[in-house]
């Protein structure tokens, strides 16, 4: 039986080389974000909160910060346009909500918080996904709360080198500056419940349709109560064939696991099989917190067991 009265949360911004958090301006940047942030989902799991409400919090916030790679900060694709991708998860009974491709939408990770809970369905897409926001009063949000001179200019580089890149990637170090990444978010609340949330814009210079790992239940994002809460960033490529959320899950479930040894096997799979870019982090059912990455770096932070909040970058 997993012990109560106790909560823990995570949140990433992204995980890659990031150059730029060798800029000590930048750096703290992301740290402040963090932490605010991270300060804002313990307000909601010390009032009582549960996992779920904390992650939708918590990405939200993510969401409306330009830094990242979401919501409002989110890259361009081929055609200079902002898709985006999100899922939640709650753990209590796996009942899930995602978004695909959609755009003109502020928050994302709202939306799919609708879907899971006011429609019969776990995905929407594109335009059916708009005309349900339209239905549950999501307004649009028009392009130029999106389209930063920074991300037009992220855009013409990728397309200079002929690339699809990872906001932040590591073979892409030109401009570093201007580089944000994916966000996420698990918790477990006072009662044990988890819950998981990831959102993106995806990577820059991607085709016009492409969907990632975030919006994909098992890869991106994933949360049981009985096992842990996962949330990822990285090429969703690698984690849609690995289906890492899941992977890491049933590691804690079928061989016993805990969090830590289930997230550094889940890894390991994940190098090994398909060479995998990226990173996870991971609260499981006891609140521990853990974080695994095959690149340089991940923006993350969390409070383990009510403690005070910490920051990390790998
Ligand atoms: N995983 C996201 C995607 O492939 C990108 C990221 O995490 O930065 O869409």
């Amino acid at each position: 039986m997993a012990e109560n009265g106790h909560y823990s949360l995570m949140i990433h911004g992204g995980a890659g080389m990031l150059e730029s958090l060798k800029d000590p301006k930048t750096a703290s940047r992301y740290r402040q974000s963090i932490h605010r942030i991270l300060e804002h989902g313990r307000e909601v799991l010390e009032s009582g909160g549960s996992a779920l409400q904390t992650v939708a919090t918590c990405a939200t916030l993510l969401e409306d910060d330009p830094l990242f790679n979401a919501g409002r900060g989110s890259v361009l694709n081929e055609l200079g346009k902002v898709e985006m991708d999100a899922a939640i998860m709650d753990g209590r009974d796996l009942s899930a909500g995602a978004v695909a491709a959609v755009q003109n939408i502020a928050n994302p990770i709202q939306l799919a918080h609708q879907v899971m809970s006011k429609s019969e369905h776990v995905m929407l897409i594109a335009e059916g996904a708009l005309r349900f926001a339209d239905q549950c009063g999501i307004e649009q949000t028009p392009d130029n709360y999106f389209y930063t001179p920074e991300r037009i200019a992220q855009l013409e580089q990728a397309r200079l080198n002929d690339k699809i890149v990872l906001d932040h990637d590591e073979t892409d170090s030109e401009d570093e500056a201007q580089k944000y990444g994916t966000i996420g978010a698990v918790a477990r609340d006072l009662t044990g419940n988890l819950a998981a949330a990831t959102s993106t814009g995806g990577m820059v210079n991607k085709s016009m349709g492409r969907v990632g790992d975030s919006p994909i239940v098992g890869a991106g994002v994933y949360a049981d109560n009985e096992t842990c809460a996962v949330s990822a960033t990285g090429y969703g490529e690698d984690f849609m064939r690995t289906l890492i959320g899941k992977t890491i899950s049933d590691l804690m479930l079928m061989k016993t696991l805990d969090g830590v040894q289930a997230t550094a096997a889940g890894i390991d799979y994940f190098k090994r099989k398909v060479q995998g870019r990226g990173g996870v982090i991971v609260v499981d059912k006891n609140g521990q917190c853990s974080r695994g990455l095959t690149t340089k770096k991940l923006i993350h932070g969390w409070i383990e067991k009510s403690a005070e909040s910490m920051v990390g970058f790998d």
